[in-house]
């Protein structure tokens, strides 16, 4: 089969759901477009003193439910498919785990490791002085994604403000979530995807037989996402064997520790130079065996070539996308188990709308509630899952899109189609 665009894919997960559900003819018409696309082209002054170019997205695909809710990405391969593709997985996710929000992302076409801080901090602020009015606090909520992080949301948020009026700042910093914990943002939201991903892992494992203690993995993207999800993996026993990011691979049979390396990871930004594991090339580290695959890294990365070379028993999606249509079917055919990206790292845009709530009603809640919300808030996602995987007998990709097409069809068919 020819390799599908990202979005495309997307679609293919969207109508095999929509096929088996039965969903109402007129709502997949809805639900098969984005609503808005907006591309800005903008100049930055360089340190140089030349001005440079720069060209972002925001795609709002569908905000029945809430706000339009989603990431921002600053990376060379971002572009308008792959940015739809992105907010259609957004729109599902939030509406399989229950909370107030659409679907959206975004992002910049740039190399972010070629600028300077201060050159980054002026293309930030100038694409949010771009996107103007098409982001705000009950409107359009951006939040981090690849290569964005706290510091990006602080500035997003500060240049949001300045075009406020002052009386109206302090109601409007949850315009981004994801903030430094000092800037308004929340305690947990750091490590939020990666432990939601932990919790609903350890559900799985619990209900069929799967023992995380002892059990090995190998994980692709050791970035917020991938390096979350192995510190917090670590206390319950399972062994991090091989970790692949940008700059090369590397596997250690005896154990790699996850936070030595997220240390190294922090200071080095990349995990080549690593003393605790064993320089290896791409097909190695996918066929290391191993008991489970993390991909937390981009979309795209278990195909047609490389799902023949997994050695695992099930493959847990932190990343976006990460397994595209002739991946899903080899994996499917192999026999590999696959818990699904809009389920596992559904914990981010969870406690962002935690965050959220927290801004709006001028509050500051400990860890210890913002991690009891999240466990009981994605359980109920995994629940409403593993049911419709059970009702339906399919794969738990499909019977996740059929929890989100469910509860955007019971809400367009509550509201009706303006006029
Ligand atoms: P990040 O920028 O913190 O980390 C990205 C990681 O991927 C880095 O380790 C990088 O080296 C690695 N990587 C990049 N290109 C690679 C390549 N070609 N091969 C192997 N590794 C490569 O990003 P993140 O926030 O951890 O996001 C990772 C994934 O998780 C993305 O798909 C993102 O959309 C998704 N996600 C993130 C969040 C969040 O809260 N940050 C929430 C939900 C989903």
């Amino acid at each position: 089969m020819a390799k599908l665009s990202v979005y495309k894919t997307v679609m293919v997960q969207f109508n095999k759901a929509a096929d088996l559900m039965g969903l109402d003819p007129e709502i997949r018409k809805i639900l098969s477009m984005t609503t808005n696309e907006i591309e800005v082209n903008f100049p930055v002054v360089m340190d140089s003193g030349c001005v440079k170019m720069f060209t972002g997205y925001r795609v709002q695909h569908n905000n029945v439910l809430g706000p339009y809710k989603g990431g921002l990405r600053f990376h060379p391969a971002v572009n308008i498919d792959e940015v739809r593709a992105l907010a259609a997985w957004m729109t599902w996710k939030t509406a399989i785990a229950g909370i107030p929000y659409g679907g959206a992302k975004g992002g910049i076409q740039m190399e972010p490791w070629e600028y300077s801080r201060g050159e980054l901090e002026r293309i930030t602020r100038r694409f949010t002085f771009a996107l103007g009015s098409n982001i705000g606090p009950e409107y359009d909520i951006p939040a981090p994604d690849v290569n964005t992080n706290s510091q990006i949301m602080a500035w997003i948020m500060d240049t949001y403000l300045q075009m406020m009026p002052p009386q109206e700042r302090n109601r409007s910093v949850h315009v981004v979530t994801g903030k430094p914990v000092e800037s308004g943002g929340s305690l947990g939201r750091t490590k939020a995807t990666g432990q939601g991903l932990v919790y609903v892992l350890e559900a799985w494992a619990k209900e069929h037989g799967f023992n995380l203690d002892g059990a090995t993995y190998i994980i692709q993207g050791f970035g917020n996402v991938g390096s979350w999800a192995a510190r917090l993996l670590k206390p319950l026993g399972a062994v991090l064997v091989a970790v692949e990011d940008h700059s090369g691979a590397m596997v250690n049979p005896d154990g790699i520790d996850p936070d030595a390396l997220a240390e190294y990871v922090a200071a080095e930004g990349r995990i080549q130079g690593f003393a605790g594991g064993e320089p290896v090339d791409h097909q190695t580290f996918f066929s290391t065996r191993a008991d489970f695959f993390i991909p937390a890294a981009l979309e795209g990365q278990i195909t047609a070539e490389t799902a023949p070379w997994l050695n695992v028993r099930l493959v847990v999606e932190g990343a976006n996308g990460p397994t595209d249509i002739d991946g899903d079917r080899i994996l499917r055919e192999k026999g590999i188990e696959l818990l699904p990206d809009v389920l596992m790292n559904a914990g981010g845009v969870v406690v962002s709308y935690f965050e959220w709530l927290q801004n709006k009603r001028s509050e500051m809640w400990d860890l210890e509630e913002v991690d009891a919300k999240l466990v009981k808030q994605i359980l109920g996602a995994y629940r409403r899952v593993r049911d419709a995987v059970r009702k339906y007998g399919t794969d738990w990709r499909t019977a996740a899109y059929v929890v989100a097409l469910g509860r955007l069809e019971r809400v367009y068919k509550e509201r009706g189609i303006f006029p």
